[in-house]
């Protein structure tokens, strides 16, 4: 509470805060000091001092005197909490953007400092080191988002708005590896991978955007469709660059356009085999929907068992995967 004030009053010098409220002021001697009309009290003669160092103000003549939150608590009529809240308020809200890319940075810096997260990547199959790179994999270790990005400058409400942390602070991918989506090399969300045992997917509340880098996989004629991004990752490792990721079993209208925006393509859909069927019901599905949009539509089937980030770990080669490509039938 007290890191937030302060920030609080940092994003808002109290000179500057009382000139974008027309108070005018001429120095008072020393450099920092700046005198005018009280905007606390009635008179003809300036006895309102600021201090634009020390961040307080003083009048002489109705003998109040404090910080940025005391004057809005006596210019408002607020309590000492309605002021806080008050101010924060008038916090414009940050380019989400830009938060985005700020978290993702962080997280990608944490990854190298907790060995758990590169031993997960490593169990999951995901070994190469410049790919993990590329795809700008990160890792929230839990607790120090929110300190970090206070620090920066954002308010609590605007990482509490994006989804970032919970109302106690605490990160919401925490213990989670961070796979950040992109769309026209802006973020659009960021998908975090439980590494223990809470639950395993989670996304930010907002959008997922396209298909998962659709900008470098759109230029193939010949495309492969999978669930999850560690499929999707150990495809690209293992030279399958065409590879990309609708980050769940069903495509939304917009990924679906993208994917027939090529009249002529090949989409090789690569699903996984639940027990229920109902991932190859959905793709029978798709694939029906994308033949009527004159796209080929290929369901490739692995062992049974198997998605593709499972079939790598079990010691399947890239040859071994194109066999089972080139095993898929148009539909
Ligand atoms: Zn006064």
């Amino acid at each position: 509470m007290r890191q937030d004030l302060e920030q609080l009053k940092q994003h808002f010098p109290l000179l500057d805060y009382l000139r974008h409220n027309y108070w005018k002021a001429r120095r008072a001697g020393t450099s920092a000091e700046f005198v005018g009309l009280c905007p606390l009290h009635r008179e003809t003669q300036p006895s309102f001092y600021v201090n634009a160092r020390k961040n307080l103000f003083y009048c002489h003549g109705c003998g109040h005197g404090g910080d940025l939150i005391r004057f809005i608590e006596l210019s408002q009529r607020l309590s000492f909490r309605q002021s806080v809240a008050y101010l924060q308020e008038q916090i414009p809200a940050p380019d989400g953007n830009v938060l985005l890319e700020k978290t993702a940075a962080f997280y990608q810096l944490q990854l190298h400092r907790h060995p758990e997260a590169i031993h997960y990547l490593e169990q999951r199959g995901l070994h190469d080191s410049a790919l993990i790179e590329e795809l700008g994999i990160g890792y929230a270790p839990g607790g120090n988002l929110r300190r970090y990005l206070l620090a920066d400058g954002y308010p609590f409400h605007s990482l509490l708005d994006q989804g970032l942390i919970n109302h106690q602070g605490r990160d919401s991918f925490c213990r989670r590896v961070i796979f950040p989506c992109r769309q026209r090399s802006q973020i659009v969300n960021l998908y975090g991978r439980s590494i223990g045992a809470a639950f395993p997917h989670r996304f930010l509340p907002r959008g997922k955007g396209g298909l998962f880098a659709w900008e470098l996989v759109s230029r193939f004629c010949a495309v492969i469709l999978v669930e999850g991004l560690f499929d999707l990752a150990v495809l690209w490792q293992a030279g399958f660059r065409n590879t990309t990721c609708a980050l769940g079993t069903h495509l939304t209208p917009a990924q679906f356009d993208q994917l027939s925006d090529l009249p002529g393509r090949s989409v090789y859909l690569v699903l996984d085999r639940d027990e229920n069927q109902a991932g190859q019901q959905a793709a029978q599905q798709l694939a029906r929907r994308l033949e009527n949009a004159a796209v080929a539509a290929h369901i490739v089937h692995l062992p049974p068992g198997h998605d593709p980030n499972s079939y790598f770990l079990a010691g399947a080669t890239a040859a071994d995967f194109a066999a089972c490509l080139q095993g898929a039938p148009p539909c």
